[in-house]
């Protein structure tokens, strides 16, 4: 089963994203990782990305389309793949459409985390995860069991983003609007779209997922 997951910075795309992988054998394909990755390793393009990520702003579709590319490949081996935060912009859904007709993949679901704007704003400021294994937490929500270690693998390695400021999720959010919103008629029109309410608790968020895909 290959899914999409879209929704607005902090919906909790990433969240529901570990959930599948850890349940389901999926494998989280999510470009801001991937991007962060090549920022952390110094790569030119993470250099030259880095300053338009801080920004809030899109990394251009070639950029991510060439990550997305390369990743599905062996990722196309597991027991299916999730789209996190990708595609952003119509051209990232055509240039996806395309690589899954060349590889005989289908795509079974777009599933849309409905959350209002303030409810983000408070999800990002208090957002952290671990620099190890990639759990995610939330300063009021979610916080770890003991002070500054991760319950899952134990590292005091725990980040915060540079853009999960509430400048930056101004303008990330913007772009939201502008250039990624427009996915959610494409995929209505393809007869693909789920939308769940993202409000809702993690484990319902989970459980209306899998209602959704009914998986
Ligand atoms: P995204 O990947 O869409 O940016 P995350 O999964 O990183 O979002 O979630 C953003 C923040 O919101 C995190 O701190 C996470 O713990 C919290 N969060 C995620 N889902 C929920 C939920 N259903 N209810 C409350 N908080 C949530
Ligand atoms: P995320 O981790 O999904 O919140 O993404 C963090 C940042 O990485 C975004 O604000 C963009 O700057 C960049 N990014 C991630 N995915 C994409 C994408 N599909 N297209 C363009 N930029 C992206």
């Amino acid at each position: 089963m290959n899914i999409i997951l879209l929704g607005a910075p902090g919906a909790g795309k990433g969240t529901q994203a570990r959930n599948l992988v850890e349940k389901r054998g999926m494998v989280q394909l999510s470009t801001g990782d991937m991007l962060r990755a090549a920022r952390t390793s110094g790569t030119e393009m993470g250099k030259r990305v880095a300053e338009v990520m801080d920004r809030g702003e899109l990394v251009t579709d070639e950029i991510v389309i060439g990550l997305i590319g390369e990743a599905l490949d062996s990722a196309s081996a597991s027991g299916g793949v999730i789209f996190d935060g990708f595609p952003r912009t119509l051209a990232q859904a055509d240039a996806l459409g395309g690589l899954l007709g060349e590889k005989g993949l289908a795509l079974d679901g777009v599933i849309e985390l409905r959350v209002d704007d303030e409810a983000l704003v408070d999800r990002i400021t208090g957002r952290f995860t671990c620099g190890n294994c990639g759990e995610v937490y939330h300063d009021r929500t979610k916080p770890t069991k003991v002070a500054g270690q991760c319950d899952v693998c134990g590292s005091t390695d725990l980040q915060r983003r540079a853009d999960d400021n509430e400048d930056s999720l101004r303008q990330r959010l913007m772009e939201y609007y502008k250039k990624t919103s427009p996915l959610i008629g494409y995929y209505h029109a393809k007869g693909d779209l789920h939308v769940v309410d993202g409000l809702a608790p993690v484990a319902e968020v989970e459980a209306a997922i899998a209602a959704a895909l009914k998986a």
